[in-house]
């Protein structure tokens, strides 16, 4: 059917209000001009339209400049964001993993600084947790970060941290007990300017084209006021943190669908030579990554449901990671079979189906089976939350 019509994979309700602000969203971004955006910084009329309407940290408290909007409505406006392709991903993650953050344990100053700049789309993160020795084992990270009078010297070395070229502020976990045990028990957040003398940085273009750097910490001073809540109470902050970046995670499901969609057009322009006959073992492909997704999404939608109604998501928000990260690469690999190798090009090369589009889902689906915990570290949680023997 989905062939042969025009028929779309059947749509997920989020309730009235998610589905009332769902077309508020697309009434919006369909009035937006396309293109001219540049990926880094997001558009700047995008974002600025977009704070103005209040978008950026719509579910927090009205006191502290937020809508109040429910988590189906954060979730409609994430799921349009992604399939439309509107470059202001970096905005929304700085509202999920520092805003969530910074309004829960905060000092009143950090909140007065940092969460307009938020809201209005203004700060620019990165995120400092990788090391060369500390990935998936987050807790073992040896950056140090040593009392000196007021304030703390930190000496170390990030690695994969993405957009620090661009970035005015680092979201840092540094060690500061080094005989804790367990480990995570000694661990500290700050947020530090970049331009703090003594931070080094380092660029690296990923597979998908992203710049992740290298960051050099020699003897960076900063004040106690960039410490975000307790000392040594740093694994709160990051598991808060790192929650929210499970949650983006699976918002990954719009994004694949956005790429189904685009792959149906090219196949119903001539689906005899994209796909073969009715039975065909192409078209057989194409049903099962449409399920797969449907399933993907029906994870999601039930992480929601379970997030909504205060049960926390410990096996549904994993499990719609694993599986969106799986099927992103399934996505990748069908494409190069269904539309041929041409497909990968860069949409630089005339004539690239998809203007570039697949290319481009192919090479990043690697950032996610491998950003915000790996898969491996997905499957460990489900394996947890199912209460087998570690
Ligand atoms: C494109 C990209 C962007 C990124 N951006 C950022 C960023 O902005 N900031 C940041 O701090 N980090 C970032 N990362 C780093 C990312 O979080 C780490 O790569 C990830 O946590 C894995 O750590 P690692 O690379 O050290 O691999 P390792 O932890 O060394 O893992 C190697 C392999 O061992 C497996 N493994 C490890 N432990 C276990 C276990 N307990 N059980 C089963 N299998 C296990 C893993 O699944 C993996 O296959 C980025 C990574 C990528 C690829």
């Amino acid at each position: 059917m989905l062939v042969e019509t025009s028929a779309p994979l059947p749509a997920f309700d989020l309730g009235p209000a998610g589905e009332a602000f769902r077309q508020e969203v697309r009434a919006f971004l369909a009035g937006q001009a396309a293109g001219g955006s540049d990926p880094a910084s997001g558009s700047q009329p995008l974002v600025a339209a977009m704070a103005g309407r209040g978008w950026f940290g719509l579910g927090w408290p009205a006191a502290a400049g937020g809508r109040d909007a429910s988590l189906a409505e954060q979730v409609a406006l994430h799921e349009e964001i992604s399939y439309r392709r509107a470059p202001v991903t970096i905005q929304l993650a700085s509202v999920m993993l520092l805003g969530n953050s910074i309004l829960r344990h905060g000092t009143g100053a950090q909140k007065a600084a940092f969460l307009p700049l938020i809201r209005a789309g203004q700060l620019r993160f990165c995120l400092g947790y990788s090391e060369p020795e500390a990935g998936s084992d987050l807790a073992s990270l040896r950056t140090r970060a040593d009392r000196d009078g007021d304030g703390w010297v930190i000496n170390g070395q990030k690695l994969w941290t993405t957009g620090g070229h661009l970035a005015s502020h680092v979201w840092l976990a540094a060690r500061t007990d080094a005989g804790a045990v367990p480990k995570q028990a000694g661990l500290t957040v700050f947020l530090i300017p970049m331009d703090t003398p003594g931070i080094t940085v380092r660029q690296h273009r990923a597979l998908s084209g992203e710049i992740s750097c290298t960051v050099f910490y020699d003897d960076v001073r900063v004040p106690d006021a960039a410490r975000v809540g307790e000392v040594n109470g740093g694994w709160k902050v990051i598991t808060d943190a790192l929650a929210s970046e499970r949650v983006l995670m699976g918002g990954i499901a719009a994004s694949l669908l956005r790429q189904l969609d685009d792959l149906l057009a090219v196949v119903r322009a001539s689906p005899g030579a994209r796909v073969g006959p009715r039975g065909s073992a192409r078209r057989a492909r194409l049903g099962e990554l449409a399920v797969t997704l449907q399933a993907s999404r029906a994870l999601v939608a039930a992480a929601i449901g379970a997030t909504a109604a205060g049960q926390g998501a410990r096996l549904e928000a994993p499990m719609a990671g694993v599986l969106g990260g799986e099927l992103a690469e399934a996505f990748g690999e069908a494409m190069l079979d269904i539309l041929g190798p041409q497909a990968a090009l860069s949409g630089d090369n005339p004539g690239v189906p998809g203007g570039g589009a697949f290319g481009y889902g192919l090479r990043l689906s690697v950032m996610y089976v491998v950003g915000g915990g790996t898969n491996d570290i997905q499957r460990g949680l489900i394996a947890r939350g199912l209460g087998l023997p570690r």
